[in-house]
């Protein structure tokens, strides 16, 4: 069989990379650096002590290039990865597209999505230093699920601050992370002081994720055995995502082929960080590659939000970072892409958008479902409604190639399936889905409350 024919590339276990890529080893700008919220000095190393491993916390910092991948890790990594690449025929036939169109799917990991990449090594790093247990939030449901796999995997307790109107709406995830021996609770809750605080306010609030965050990080500073982990948005879960950019380099490269666009979808900005940063070298050494971060119309993060020093929560317990932000006190609407819905975007990524060598797009969540079903009909695989915003730049790229007959390789991740989001899916079907305007007064007052730094 030639190479031109081939449906999934595969790399052996072998070929998982070695090391993960730190693209701040390789940017023209470093991010700002972070602030203590309390003193609004630089951050320090020891300011992060109370909820997370030295070992994390130096990654965090690090502007090495490459970072050694610890051996029970890679083994950890060996039962999904490496990930299938596919090439998308059904979907270019459909398009009559001249591109070619390859997405990396995430999707066949334990937890059913990317998030694993991440909670695998932070659960080991914690149990490293000791760490009995580990706090955090979780928005959709995926980061909770895999790091209670995780937690498993190290003999870590697990505890989960859950966003209160996904832990009603969508009880099947809750009890996913109960079968991996995760507790669930439901976020503003009674466990803490900033959970108490919002229920004194509004004992109705349905909670937001910058809540949950707070919650977790209260609760992972007020114990000695507790250190709090994130799924997104900081530099070392960005970190641990390269292994997907690395290897669909690899698996590309098999067949002769080089990426251009690669697309990813943005909500704290780690799968696409990690599916595009190991071509940033390759862009800022003058190649032709564009680097596309796709986000939900109704959390317009990058394209309408601004570039400023702001707080990862609402409680303000995070440290201030400078990225792109609609505001720490913004509750985004209820849109299904649950794991869009952050305030934020990773500091790398709004770096690199700010200085031009990534690209961002929103789209509506209508036209997103519609590329969805596009994809589910000729593809045979059930996307997360996340990772189908991806798909939906994929295919409007793939047919302008139409329109100017480029033979383009495009490439997306599809960062996990949707096999949790079926409700949505029919709230799609039946008509009932409806697209959410995100007005200019919603920005402004969104940014109202940003520190003044
Ligand atoms: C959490 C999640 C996202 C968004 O998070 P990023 O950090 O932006 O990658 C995207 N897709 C899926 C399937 C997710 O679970």
């Amino acid at each position: 069989m030639s190479k031109d024919d081939l449906n999934r590339i595969f790399l052996s276990e072998e070929e998982i990379p070695t090391h993960w890529y730190n693209v701040q080893a390789d940017m023209p700008n470093l991010p700002a650096p972070s602030l203590n919220p309390k003193t609004k000095q630089p951050l320090k190393f020891e300011d992060l002590q109370a909820i997370f491993p030295d070992e994390l916390i130096r990654q965090e910092m690090s502007t090495e290039r490459w970072i050694e991948i610890p051996e029970e890790v890679r083994e950890a990594y060996k039962k999904w990865r490496p990930s299938p690449l596919y090439r998308a025929r059904g979907l270019e036939k459909a398009l009559d597209t001249p591109a070619e169109i390859y997405y990396k799917y995430e999707g066949t990991s334990p937890s059913g999505s990317h998030k694993i990449n991440s909670s695998i090594p932070q659960a080991y790093y914690n149990k490293q230093a000791g760490i009995k247990r580990l706090a955090t939030e979780t928005g959709a449901g995926q980061w909770g699920t895999a790091l209670s796999i995780a937690c498993q995997a190290f003999g870590l307790e697990c505890v989960v601050y859950m966003v209160k109107i996904s832990y009603e709406q969508k009880p099947y995830r809750r009890h996913l992370m109960n079968v991996y021996g995760g507790r669930v609770i439901a976020s503003p809750s009674m466990e803490t002081e900033c959970g108490r605080q919002i229920l004194a306010k509004d004992p109705n609030s349905l909670g937001s994720l910058g809540i949950a965050i707070s919650e977790a990080v209260e609760d992972a500073a007020g114990r000695d055995d507790t250190n709090y982990a994130l799924g997104s948005v900081l530099n070392h879960v960005t970190l641990h995502q390269t292994v997907i950019g690395q290897e669909a380099k690899a698996q590309l490269a098999k067949i002769d082929r080089y990426p251009d666009p690669v697309i990813g979808c943005c909500g704290g900005g780690t799968n696409f960080g990690g599916i595009s940063f190991p071509f940033v070298k390759d862009k800022i050494e003058g190649k032709k590659v564009r680097l596309l971060a796709v986000e939900p119309a109704a959390c317009p993060t990058l394209t309408r939000g601004k570039f400023a020093y702001d707080y990862g929560d609402t409680a303000q317990l995070t440290p201030i970072m400078k990225m792109y932000t609609l505001g720490h006190d913004f509750v985004p609407p209820g849109i299904h892409s649950g794991g869009l819905r952050y305030h934020g975007a990773s500091p790398l990524v709004s770096q690199l958008y700010h200085d031009g060598l990534i690209e961002a797009v929103a789209y509506g969540q209508n036209e997103v479902f519609a590329a969805a079903l596009k994809f589910a009909r000729t593809e045979g695989i059930l996307p997360a409604p996340e990772s189908s915003h991806a798909i939906k730049a994929a295919i409007d790229e793939a047919l302008k190639c139409r329109e100017s007959g480029e033979k383009k390789v495009i490439l997306f991740c599809l960062s996990g399936h949707g096999h949790f989001d079926l409700a949505a899916y029919e709230s799609y079907l039946s008509g009932r889905l409806k697209d959410v305007e995100y007005t200019d007064e919603m920005i402004a007052e969104g940014l109202k409350n940003l520190p003044r730094i």
